[in-house]
């Protein structure tokens, strides 16, 4: 139902007290205030379908969105079978599990983590560094022995399979991130609650085999996830260093802004992204890099650059997997 014009300025002056009356226009305001599809969540790849479940458990409960995305991607996070993820995560070269994650909020709260060892759930040490310190970002380290005195417990990670798998690539000792087989893959994850506030959480052990201290976008709030309550929430999988080049998941949320669809802000971002691989001489086909938008409104999208690139939906009409539409056909 549309509002009145006197409606919008009742509302103004009940709802948005603090908001002066010219920072959004009449359109953007009814948006702000009547979501249509809500609660919402999406994520990335496969795992999100089991991610989805844990969230909209709060969701469907009228949970915030925050909540709802640190228990999303606490499922990966916790699956040793998961190989790109916390606890089963591949090693970096030097055989040590590094782990990289980011949370943001609908007050623009940020905390992450980068480089954490041995603790299975970093995507809640990054909402301690949120809540608890003064700072945004912890790593290595510091990030570990802060995680301890919140009271999160060393565990150990590389299994034998793990282990194995490590020594048997020491043997070529050759770093080629490879495009859609799952030995990087990062679990990102945007929600809206039902009282139309987003947020986002995102989560990986990085590249396979990467240089020990390799942080990839990941952990990078713009980069690897980015939220603006007003707007929408964007973030990104694939190589971590293409989407920090353009600050890829702020990016997308700035397209939005500007009047672009989900999807063809994301598919904008990936356009970004090939334009300065080949100005730099590089191959298309060597890289893959995928993002999920959600606007104010509901809507949602994907785009990457390869074929390959899934994502998991889940809306008041179910759980679903989603194929992303790609660039080189
Ligand atoms: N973006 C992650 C990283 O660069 C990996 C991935 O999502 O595939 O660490």
């Amino acid at each position: 139902m549309k509002k009145s014009r006197r409606d919008f300025i009742k509302l103004s002056a009940l709802g948005a007290a603090a908001v002066p009356l010219n920072v959004f226009s009449k359109n953007e305001f009814d948006l702000i205030l009547s979501p249509k599809n809500k609660p919402i969540v999406l994520s990335t790849w496969n795992f999100g379908l089991k991610a989805n479940e844990a969230a909209w458990e709060v969701l469907k409960n009228n949970g915030r969105a925050l909540d709802a995305v640190e228990a999303g991607v606490k499922v990966p996070e916790g699956d040793p079978m998961q190989r790109t993820v916390g606890l089963g995560g591949r090693p970096d070269r030097d055989g040590r599990v590094t782990l990289d994650a980011c949370i943001m909020d609908e007050l623009s709260n940020i905390g992450s983590v980068a480089s954490l060892e041995y603790i299975s759930h970093p995507i809640s040490v990054a909402r301690a560094v949120m809540e608890k310190t003064p700072h945004v970002m912890l790593v290595g380290d510091g990030a570990l022995q802060f995680a301890l005195s919140q009271g999160f417990k060393k565990e150990s990670f590389m299994n034998e399979q793990t282990k194995n798998e490590w020594k048997e690539w020491l043997k070529k000792n050759d770093y080629k991130p490879v495009v859609n087989i799952e030995n990087h893959d990062t679990i990102g994850m945007i929600a809206m609650d039902s009282a139309g506030n987003l947020s986002g959480a995102c989560t990986t052990s990085g590249m396979a085999y990467k240089m020990h201290g390799r942080v990839g976008d990941s952990p990078i709030i713009g980069a690897g996830l980015y939220v603006d309550n007003e707007i929408g929430a964007a973030t990104a999988t694939g190589h971590g260093e293409e989407v920090i080049r353009i600050a890829g998941s702020h990016l997308v949320v700035e397209l939005m802004r500007h009047g672009n669809s989900p999807k063809d802000a994301c598919k904008l971002a990936v356009e970004r992204i090939m334009k300065l691989q080949l100005l730099r001489n590089k191959n298309l086909k060597d890289i893959q890099v995928g993002f999920i938008a959600l606007n104010k409104k509901g809507e949602y999208g994907a785009y990457c650059l390869q074929s390959g690139f899934n994502y998991a939906v889940n809306d008041n009409t179910g759980n679903k997997m989603v194929d992303s539409d790609y660039s080189l056909k």
